[in-house]
């Protein structure tokens, strides 16, 4: 069932519908945006942690993509100095651990050659772990803003936005949001009653990668999209 409620506050534990699943069960706090993207003296103060209630089954399993998730964007370009902060205090760290050699690994398989140069770049688009945590932001912040729930992970297609900068994407109906605007921005656009869109968003890390994502209203009207695209590429390539 689709609801239009607005989210309550969701307290420790607590037995509710799950904001990602919609399906009422025991639930947990679950952070939106993963705390681990923030060094340790950014998590305190003015931080406004975005959080919605959600099942274990949504919840949790998902700390290993996480990690991976920081790692990947902490590489992907130039580094402010939340990244900075990041790396000395928490990324350093981790890949001396025991899974550290996997992670490098990992983080290898998507990086490419830049072509005249010794220098590699990093492709997040290219990473399924990496679209699918920004996906499961994109449905928890539609929680976090009342949007239709629930939000299954197959509603929604996500990629790196390339070329133009965002404010050039983001037109004047567009809501803002951030938590700490130099790690993590949102700009997102309800869309009512237009070829099974539900929400169209952009996510901006580190002031550097953004994403774009398309939530469609159900994941018959996200298949069709696919479809339609495929279809189309081929003309494209001729024009
Ligand atoms: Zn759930």
């Amino acid at each position: 069932m689709r609801t239009n409620v607005r989210p309550t506050k969701p307290t420790k534990r607590q037995r509710t519908r799950c904001g990602l699943c919609g399906k009422r069960r025991l639930t947990t706090e679950e952070h939106v945006v993963p705390k681990n993207l923030y060094a340790p003296t950014r998590r305190r103060g003015k931080t406004h942690w975005i959080v919605i209630a959600a099942c274990s089954e949504c919840n949790n399993g998902t700390t290993d993509d996480d990690v991976h998730l920081r790692f990947v964007l902490a590489l992907a370009g130039q580094s402010n100095q939340a990244v900075k902060e990041l790396w000395e205090t928490k990324i350093t760290g981790s890949l001396r651990r025991r899974d550290g050699l996997r992670r490098a690994q990992d983080v290898y398989a998507i990086m490419r050659p830049v072509s005249g140069s010794t220098d590699h770049m990093i492709y997040p688009a290219n990473d399924p772990r990496v679209l699918k945590s920004v996906r499961k932001i994109v449905r928890g912040l539609a929680r976090h803003h009342g949007l239709p729930w629930p939000v299954h992970d197959a509603q929604v297609i996500a990629d790196v936005l390339r070329g133009p900068e965002l404010l050039d994407v983001v037109s004047d109906g567009f809501s803002y949001g951030h938590v700490q605007s130099d790690i993590f921005e949102y700009h997102y656009l309800p869309v009512v009653g237009e070829e099974g869109l539900h929400s169209v968003w952009f996510i901006h890390f580190f002031e550097r990668t953004t994403f774009r994502a398309v939530v469609f209203q159900t994941v018959e009207d996200c298949q069709r999209a696919w479809a339609t695209a495929l279809d189309a590429a081929p003309i494209r390539q001729h024009s």
